[in-house]
């Protein structure tokens, strides 16, 4: 038999065996343990408006036709929402397939990118994937993105790309427009940056970093899998300048959104009723698990997101935290890279959802120290 080690590309072969996240499906099967409070994922536990439902069930039977290839109603319908050009607003299979199809457009082998040390994963996968080389930069002690440290490696490495989260995964933090601004006016001439705008919605628009900006070197993503509630739909978008939306045509996949997901976000953008209850119920969550935290002598970070990230001291008591929560049931998430490390990532429930983690999450706290801490 051919020996098949050989036949892979050279990337390939080098690549170590890597999975940007292990999903809660996979750990029960793992473990055995089914879960019965999802929070670890950052998904809407609000789920999609009543609108963008009752859309795809009209047009369930249409799952036998492939997708408008040019995803023209929802294109058009963004541009409307934000004022920019239709010509500048690319969809894809969610930000994980915009952030492989920008890097597949700019990266070559060797190229240096930089990012956040413990941002967000998949985007590194993506960079090791075409042969670009990461260059981390950590984040500040109060766990924020470090903005002139992260332009200042930019310059210095000639970085091809920066990667900015803002809000951020997985602290939450958020930058206004004017530090963003500050932040790209740092950047080299030549260098591009993708803006993974993924909990934009949570975050105030009136101080935002406005979508008309002139700027080629700046992609903005966004998705329907946060505060839009359709994850599992698969569906996002990017705002660039027409050249890039113009060359992804070249790679993309073109029948790659379902219909049934095209259908859904167009609904949705047009339900703001209910994205404004998400985003207001989402608030108070944020505040009760702050609450929560700090009724257990933890600080949980500011976040403008969907989650929630509270610093429990330790590394070692985070992954205490997280695998006996699991054990009862409970997924949540931890970051992998420190300082980060020391905290656990808790997405906003529903009220029911938050208050049996207001039940468990003290008592598995109390059986930890119990025990003798960590
Ligand atoms: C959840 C998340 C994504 C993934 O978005 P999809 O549109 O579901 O692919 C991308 N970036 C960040 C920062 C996220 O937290």
């Amino acid at each position: 038999m051919t020996d098949l080690q050989n036949q892979f590309t050279q990337l390939i072969q080098q690549l170590p065996k890597s999975v940007p996240f292990v999903a809660p499906e996979a750990l029960e099967r793992q473990t055995g343990v089914s879960v019965r409070l999802r929070l670890g994922a950052n998904e809407s536990s609000f789920g999609p408006s009543p609108k963008a439902l009752a859309a795809m069930e009209a047009h369930l039977a249409e799952q036998a036709w492939y997708g408008d290839p040019e995803n023209y109603d929802l294109r058009q319908a963004l541009a409307d929402r934000h004022q920019v050009p239709f010509e500048s607003i690319a969809v894809g299979c969610g930000i994980d397939d915009l952030l492989g199809l920008v890097v597949r457009l700019f990266v070559e082998p060797g190229d240096v990118i930089v990012t956040s040390a413990g941002a967000y994963p998949t985007f590194n996968y993506h960079v090791t994937g075409h042969g670009g080389r990461l260059h981390f930069v950590p984040y500040t002690a109060d766990f924020k993105n470090d903005l002139p440290a992260l332009a200042q490696a930019a310059r210095e490495v000639m970085a091809k790309l920066v990667y900015l989260a803002n809000p951020d995964n997985p602290t939450g933090s958020y930058y206004e427009g004017s530090e963003v601004a500050a932040f790209l006016a740092q950047l080299p001439e030549s260098c591009l940056v993708i803006l993974d705008e993924a909990y934009i919605e949570f975050a105030p628009s009136d101080s935002a970093l406005p979508l008309s900006l002139d700027d080629p070197r700046v992609i903005r993503m966004r998705t329907f899998s946060k505060a839009y509630g359709m994850a599992g739909a698969r569906i996002g978008y990017l705002i660039a300048a027409p050249d890039v939306v113009a060359a992804m045509d070249k790679v993309r996949l073109h029948f790659g959104v379902a219909r049934l997901a095209q259908v859904g976000a167009l609904a949705a953008l047009g339900d703001g009723e209910f994205l404004s209850y998400v985003i207001a119920e989402t608030d108070r969550g944020r505040r009760e698990y702050a609450e929560l935290a700090a009724r257990l002598g933890y600080r949980a970070l500011p976040s403008r997101t969907n989650f929630v990230a509270i610093d429990v001291g330790s590394e070692a008591m985070a992954r205490q935290l997280v695998d006996r929560l699991f054990a009862q049931g409970v997924f949540i998430r931890m970051p992998g890279v420190a300082p980060l490390s020391r905290c656990i990532r808790v997405t906003v429930g529903t009220p029911a959802q938050r208050d049996e983690f207001a039940r468990v999450f003290p008592e598995v706290v109390e059986e930890i120290l119990q025990r003798g801490g960590v």
